[in-house]
């Protein structure tokens, strides 16, 4: 079997050379020549002897993704279907801001889910087939990248799957995203979310990561979460604040709380009160949702009732972030990612 280079570590990437006889600065090179000149056959790598590209080709290869499908919304997103190990599809959204200065890319980094949300598409729709390989987690993005003709200023691993459960092709994902050699993302700019697995978030502190990082809470009452998340039985709510007090008091930054906001569910005067409270005991921002989906019956807060949320939190003075949520016409937004047309 050919050795897949895509997604290689430089480290990788640098045994992988002297194995075959070369020089280490070759692994430079070909990093280099992936992601920030975009190469997509070995023949493109015209600094390298014609001996060593014709010798690539016959024991590594540079896969890609297929796209299968894309659509636009009328507010500029862009959902893309791409195909994945031939009987598998993963969805990727690019999502431009309204001044056009922030353009996220919203990947995916499992197909499907195990972990069932129940206000999630992908989660609840969905069959879980299995986690994506670090190669399929970038070329997401180089691809999207391609197609739209355009660079990501942000990219957040928020569309199918929990990262934490594919954690090192994540971290390695993100780690080329940020290096110089690589995208050269700043680590600020790449954010990795978790619906609250407490053994991925131990290991991101141990580990030191840079990046930013979210966690998605849902619900400020440890007896109803678990109705939310079912990630919450076995990683309850009062463990899942002492890991991110943790995570803030060790990484020394703020940790972001998502909070998908469902009328009747957890919203209203007595959840804002306990959101406050357990808000003020991290140093956090909360990053209020709208609910996109209409799951289980439950139907998007009017923006009254989202104004009326923002203020009783308001009062706890983290700060709040409540972005509109583009790309729902195409069900690209968050919580949509379904295969949906
Ligand atoms: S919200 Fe995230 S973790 Fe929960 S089911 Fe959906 S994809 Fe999985």
């Amino acid at each position: 079997m050919k050795k897949i280079l895509k997604g290689l570590s430089l480290y990788e990437l640098k045994k992988f050379f002297e194995n075959i006889g070369e020089p280490s600065y070759r692994a430079e090179q070909f990093f280099q020549g992936l992601y920030k000149k975009r190469y997509t056959s070995f023949d493109n790598f015209t600094n390298f002897p014609k001996t060593l590209r014709d010798k690539l080709k016959e024991i590594a290869e540079i896969p890609y993704l297929k796209l299968k499908k894309k659509i636009q919304s009328k507010d500029g997103t862009v959902k893309f279907t791409f195909s994945v190990d031939q009987d598998k599809e993963i969805e990727s959204v690019w999502i431009p801001s309204g001044d056009l200065e922030r353009k996220t890319i919203c990947i995916s980094s499992q197909v499907g889910c195990t972990l069932s949300c129940a206000f999630c598409a992908t989660g609840t729709l969905l069959d879980f087939k299995g986690n994506l390989k670090t190669w399929q987690i970038i070329d997401q993005v180089l691809q999207v990248e391609e197609i739209v003709g355009e660079r990501c200023t942000n990219i957040v691993f928020m569309g199918m799957g929990e990262p934490m459960h594919n954690y090192l092709a994540v971290l390695k994902a993100a780690h080329i995203f940020h290096h110089h050699l690589g995208l050269g993302l700043g680590a600020k700019k790449i954010t990795i979310s978790t619906a609250g697995v407490i053994s991925g978030i131990e290991r991101f502190i141990q580990n030191k990561e840079p990046f930013n990082f979210a966690i998605s809470l849902n619900h400020p009452n440890p007896n109803f979460r678990a109705q939310l998340m079912n990630v919450d039985k076995k990683y309850p709510l009062m463990d899942l604040l002492k890991v991110a007090r943790k995570f803030t008091k060790t990484l020394g930054r703020k940790i972001t709380f998502e909070y998908v906001m469902i009328p009747e569910v957890n919203m209203g005067k007595e959840n804002a009160k306990r959101l406050v409270k357990l808000a003020r005991s991290v140093n956090c921002k909360i990053n209020l949702i709208p609910l996109n989906t209409d799951l289980n019956g439950w139907r998007r807060p009017t923006e009254v009732e989202v104004e009326e949320f923002k203020e009783l939190i308001k009062e706890s003075h983290v700060p709040i972030i409540n972005r509109r949520s583009p790309g729902k016409d195409i069900h690209g937004a968050c919580g949509m990612l379904a295969l949906r047309g």
